[in-house]
């Protein structure tokens, strides 16, 4: 459930809290004109890359390739420009330049994850490692920081000056302040950084496992379209993969504790022991990258410009949710002992292989949710159609096909409308297959410019398809992914790149996102689509239920979510010398939860985010603290209320990255930021 945030991209585009440019106006102000070539001599050019007709992988190369040469000679043309640098001269040249960098980068990027030819896949990733050389180069260049520093930007609009502070900010946090030979040293490992994580994100990618059952059998408990869906192959095997679609279901309702047991120690050792190597050569190489820049550490350089600042307030933030979550979180697993305990007298815990499937057995005893029974209304059809819908009304926006070719039959294409002028597009590659990216999350394609070019974006996703049956937690996810998606349209029409589309602080990001998933709780939403194969609707009375059941659990998930915060911090804020992977992160498991890890599994080789996000996982939760807040006005003023929808539209989302998140959130709420909604949430409050 995450955006994909390019390392490329991010890396002469880091975010800003505050920092004034380092102004030398009077100097260059002096400058004559014969010193200075016009403005209109600095090339302005944005490249479109057309998805529709990308040809073979050799075709991807070659396209990279002269991308890579134009990048290359529009770099060197700003680098040696000695004149007068403007804002509509110089920075709007950088600007393009950068665009066209994320353009040809969000390509390669998304279609490594998604493009069903294996060779087109290394083409794509191979781009992306060379255009990331690019990007180091731009961020640690000395001559191009100096004319962004010597910028006046007094009469520019807010957007102009936001952006300007942005980059200059983005520059010293990469290093460009530092000597040539340092500067060459952190040219090298960002290089080698890519390949790590592209290696790391690759070995969880292609390393699906497979339980093999001998008889049908062995499938008790399971639903019957699973059952339907899983016939033996002709050596009579049946086979179950850790993919989402096979996994969440076998964990939630198989009855054999052994086989449950069995697929979760699978999964939770895919691209083990491969990526121990790389996860301890990509902490060693950003330690070391973050002391050069002159951080003490990784953690403390990758939260410099995030709304939390430093390493000590995202402790510290954990440490306040672990409070408010105390209570919760033993209340959860001792009605889950409770309840094993009726099966099984002598247990003495519930084992990590058991909490999904005995939670929902307490969801469906106590509570009386049966997520069978809830099942049956959310086929994926109806499910999409019914999102697409809600989206279109609640946003006062048309949502239509979009006719264009994709890379792969199953791949949908959408086109947001608003006011009849098109506002994005998208696509939605949203079920599995071989090679693709296994996760859920939002790749974006193209940066919206405003007058320049559309937003673009695509929902990768895992979902089944058609008629088939999401459980209601993919429904959730569905949204969830779906907030990002938006976000991407409304925000994509700045003026500069780096404070357009989603390009606010880090930490703010899944605000939006979480955000939506309130709306699958709400009657007269999930009334509208969830519907069985009779055409049924969802009874009312089963999803009041199901709201009386969705405290249960929300203390030990939390806990969960803190305690993969907490590895996610621990493993980058110190010297990686000292980090024993196997010891430190099943110490913060039983620090945060009362679960075991399940022996024999090695988590931190298969936790994607730890490349990705690397000591940021905490977002996630700092997130939901103020979308728990901005949903406060929603539920003053109502879910379905398109006034409150198109101010949150027109503030929080098409702000973008032009004013600091919580300046865009304290307009909208007509108040400061507060974190109490959350703390009454996780602590039972409300
Ligand atoms: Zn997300």
């Amino acid at each position: 459930m995450r955006i994909i945030r390019p390392v490329v991209y991010l890396l002469p585009l880091t975010l800003l809290l505050a920092c004034k440019p380092a102004t030398e106006s009077t100097e260059t102000a002096t400058a004559t004109a014969e010193q200075a070539p016009a403005a209109s001599a600095l090339p302005v050019r944005y490249s479109a890359i057309d998805l529709a007709n990308l040809g073979d992988a050799e075709a991807m190369t070659t396209l990279c390739e002269q991308e890579n040469q134009s990048m290359r000679e529009h770099f060197a043309v700003l680098e040696g420009f000695t004149g007068v640098a403007t804002i509509n001269g110089y920075y709007k040249s950088l600007d393009s330049l950068n665009s066209s960098l994320g353009n040809m980068s969000f390509a390669a990027q998304s279609l490594a994850a998604v493009h069903p030819d294996p060779d087109f896949r290394t083409a794509a990733e191979a781009c992306a490692q060379l255009l990331s050389e690019i990007g180091t180069d731009l961020s640690l260049s000395r001559p191009i920081y100096d004319a962004v520093s010597s910028l006046d930007t007094a009469n520019e609009d807010q957007a102009t000056k936001h952006s300007v502070e942005k980059a200059i900010l983005g520059f010293r946090l990469a290093g460009v302040d530092k000597d040539e030979a340092t500067r060459a040293r952190i040219r090298e490992l960002n290089k080698e950084l890519v390949t790590l994580g592209q290696t790391f994100d690759r070995n969880i990618r292609d390393d699906v496992r497979t339980l093999e059952l001998d008889s049908v059998d062995q499938l008790a408990g399971l639903p019957e379209d699973y059952i339907a869906a899983h016939q033996p192959g002709e050596d009579g095997k049946i086979r179950v993969t850790t993919q989402y679609p096979d996994l969440f279901p076998f964990i939630t309702y198989s009855e054999s504790d052994e086989l449950r047991k069995e697929l979760l120690t699978l999964r939770g050792n895919r691209a083990y022991p491969a990526n121990k190597e790389v996860l301890e050569s990509l902490m060693a190489k950003r330690y070391e990258l973050a002391q050069l820049v002159g951080f003490n550490n990784y953690a403390e350089l990758i939260t410099a410009d995030k709304m939390v600042g430093s390493p000590k307030r995202v402790s510290d933030f954990l440490a306040e949710l672990k409070e408010y979550t105390a209570e919760a979180n033993d209340r959860d697993y001792n009605m889950l002992l409770e309840r094993l305990r009726q099966d099984s007298p002598d247990a003495e815990r519930v084992e990590a292989w058991q909490s999904t499937y005995v939670a929902e057995k307490v969801r469906s005893e106590k509570f009386q949710v049966d997520s069978k029974e809830i099942r049956q209304y959310f086929n994926y059809d109806n499910s999409r159609d019914g999102i697409l819908t809600m989206i279109q009304d609640l946003f006062q926006i048309q949502i239509r096909p979009w006719e264009t070719a994709t890379w792969h039959e199953d791949v949908e294409a959408y086109e947001l409308v608003q006011d009849d002028k098109v506002l994005g597009r998208f696509y939605l590659d949203m079920h599995p297959r071989d090679g693709k990216f296994g996760h859920a999350a939002m790749f974006p394609f193209v940066n919206g410019i405003e007058d320049v070019q559309l937003p673009v974006a695509g929902l990768i996703c895992n979902f089944p398809s058609g008629t088939d049956l999401m459980q209601h937690s993919q429904v959730i996810t569905f949204l969830h992914e779906f907030g990002h998606l938006i976000h991407w349209m409304f925000a994509g029409h700045q003026p500069w790149s780096n404070v357009s589309g989603i390009a606010t602080e880090w930490d703010f990001v899944e605000a939006p996102s979480q955000m939506l998933e309130e709306w699958v709780w709400d009657y007269d939403t999930v009334s509208r689509f969830a519907r069985n194969a009779d055409g049924e609707p969802i009874p009312e009375d089963l999803l009041n239920k199901m709201i009386a059941a969705r405290d249960f659990g929300l203390g030990a998930g939390t806990r969960r979510q803190l305690s993969l915060a907490a590895m996610s911090l621990n493993i980058y804020n110190q010297d990686p010398a000292s980090v024993d992977l196997d010891e430190m992160v099943p110490r913060m498991s039983r620090e945060y939860t009362h679960y075991e890890p399940i022996p024999g599994t090695h988590f931190y080789t298969n936790f994607g985010h730890l490349n990705g996000y690397s000591a940021i996982y905490y977002t996630y939760q700092w997130s939901k603290a103020i979308a728990t807040d901005m949903f406060t006005r929603f539920e003053e003023q109502g879910l379905r209320n398109v006034e409150v929808a198109g101010a949150y539209r027109d503030i929080v989302l098409a702000g973008g990255g032009t004013r600091p998140a919580a300046e865009l959130v304290t307009e909208f709420l007509g108040r400061d930021i507060s974190f109490k909604p959350y703390a009454d949430r996780l602590s039972g409050k409300k």
